[in-house]
Parts: C-alpha cells; structure tokens; sequence
C-alpha cells in the first residue's frame, strides 16, 4: 500500500523548496520519501527516507515536549497557551490580555519554549534539546552547522520576536539565548526515517519502539499531540483535519510527521512546499494514507 500511495503522489513536481536561505533551495527538489513506523516497532519505507534534511519546524513540538517535562504543565501555561491563532507562523504578536504566545507551533511560542529548557549554561540548555529529540529518533542526532550559520545570520524576523517576548517578561531570560538554541533546533538533520520513528514514539505514549527508551512521560505526550491537532500545520491546519485528521507538524525543509495515537507514526520528506508552507506530495501523501487506512479520528465504519 505504501508503494501505492507512493506512486500516486511522486507524479506531483509542483511547488517549490524554501528559498530563505541557500542551503535549503539547494536541496534537490524531487526526493521524496515515505515510512510508517508502528508503535511496535515494525517499519515500512518507500523512496528517499535516508536524505538527510533540516527538522525546522517539525522541532517545534519535540522543543514543547522537553519544556512541559522541565517546567510542568502549568509552568509551561503560564508562558504559552494552547489556542489555534490562524495567524502566520511568524506573525509578531501576542494575546491581548495574557501577553502570551497563543500556542507552542508558531514561532513566539517555539522561541518561549526554547527559553523554558532548564540547564546550567547555554550549551547544556541546547544539549539536552539534542539528547531529547535523539531518544524519540533512536540514533544520535546532530546539527546542520552551515543551516544554522544561515538562520542565525539572517533571522530578524525572529530576533524581533524574542526581544519583543523579553520586553513583556514572557521570555525572563537572555533573549538571544532563547532565539539561538530555536536556530539550532530548526537545524537538526534528520532523515525521513528518523522522523517516522519520532511520530511513532509519540503514537508510542513516549516510548521509543525500537530502543524502549521513554522520551516523554504519558501524560505530557498527549498534551503535545493535542497541541500538533488544532496547530501543526500552519495556516492549513482546519483543511488537514478535515482532510487527514492525525496530529501532525510540518516544516519548511520538507517535512512532515503525523501520528495515529497507540498505533503509528507516518513521516514524508518531499521539498517542494505549497504556498503554506506545507509539502505537496507530504500533504497528498498523508491524505492518501488516511484514506486507505482509515486512520481519520472522526472515522466512522
Ligand atoms: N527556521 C525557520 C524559521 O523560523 C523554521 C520555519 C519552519 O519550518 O516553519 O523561521
């Protein structure tokens, strides 16, 4: 069935890679993977799942994930709140009243988090983020450093995000800090592989399936992949629910993950981007997959 929805999708070439920066419009655009990972541990792949490609956005959950697991739920809620914005991802703005991000998948909420990871000093805050997002892949993941040199040289957009979160006290440290480890984040390279194996450890309460390792307790896996529901997908999240219907994210190298809670992890890579900034042959990939699969949480038999 794999090489079916594969072979449904691969035709697509339209849409085209982030250009940014370079290093990610000089990807080639027509790779394209695709691999499911049950939550007990089996793996089914077709096409490019070993390329190796920046995370970016997809690290917006996994960065969640570790500052619920240092600060609490309700020390994470006092900083960001759970609520859809229908804004753009790197939209310059907070709740009215709260001042807070309005959910952890934008980039105001994505740099709070990165402020939210406990550590001694800043590159102990940055290694734990590495060490956690390897335990829900199962290998050792490393960064992109010319990715990285990218964003951090030409981020603006996203230094004026952290200085304006500093200003109103919902970043309470160094806001360059926090803005750097969200650089290097975005830059960790993963494979669709191992993103597949990423959303399976979600679908697998927190448990890596085929390392055993916990990544992330129950009760905080589900409130990341409430949070993936109503806000994973940019501006396309209300048509990937009704079309699709898993908790999924996605980011601008190309990728994206979506899981089926208690049963599996879906990851694609395909670089070429919709206008939202979603992956084409991702977006028609996932739909597919649910379709045949039956994997929509409204799913009625
Ligand atoms: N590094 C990118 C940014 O924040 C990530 C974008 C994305 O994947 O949405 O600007």
């Amino acid at each position: 069935m794999l090489d079916e929805v594969f072979a449904a999708c691969r035709d697509d070439t339209s849409g085209a890679p982030a250009d940014y920066i370079p290093e990610l419009a000089a990807v080639a655009p027509d790779s394209f993977g695709l691999c499911l990972a049950t939550a007990d541990g089996l793996v089914y792949e077709v096409g490019d799942t070993e390329i190796g490609f920046t995370i970016q956005s997809i690290s917006k959950p996994f960065t969640y994930a570790l500052a619920l697991a240092d600060r609490g739920l309700d020390g994470v809620a006092e900083h960001i709140d759970v609520e859809p914005s229908g804004e753009p991802f790197n939209e310059i703005s907070l709740q009215p009243q709260t001042q807070r991000p309005s959910n952890p998948m934008i980039n105001s909420g994505a740099i709070t988090a990165a402020s939210l990871i406990a550590g001694r000093d800043t590159s102990e805050k940055f290694e734990r983020v590495r060490r956690c997002y390897s335990r829900f892949a199962g290998r050792e993941l490393r960064m992109d450093e010319s990715v990285y040199d990218s964003e951090a040289r030409t981020g603006y957009r996203n230094r004026a995000i952290g200085y304006m979160l500093r200003s109103v006290d919902i970043i309470d440290v160094d806001p360059d800090d926090a803005v750097d480890r969200y650089f290097r984040q975005c830059s960790i390279e993963v494979t669709c592989h191992d993103l597949a194996m990423m959303a399976a450890t979600l679908a697998d309460n927190g448990v890596n399936p085929r390392t055993r390792e916990r990544a992330l307790s129950t009760s905080l896996t589900e409130r990341v992949l409430s949070v993936m529901t109503t806000c994973g997908m940019y501006n396309a999240a209300g048509d990937w629910v009704t079309t699709v219907g898993l908790p999924a994210k996605s980011g601008v190298g190309g990728g994206i993950i979506a899981v089926l809670p208690g049963q599996l992890g879906i990851a694609v890579y395909s670089p070429r981007l919709d206008p939202q900034g979603n992956s084409v042959r991702g977006v028609s990939a996932c739909r597919e997959l649910s379709r045949r699969l039956e994997l929509h949480f409204c799913h009625v038999t």
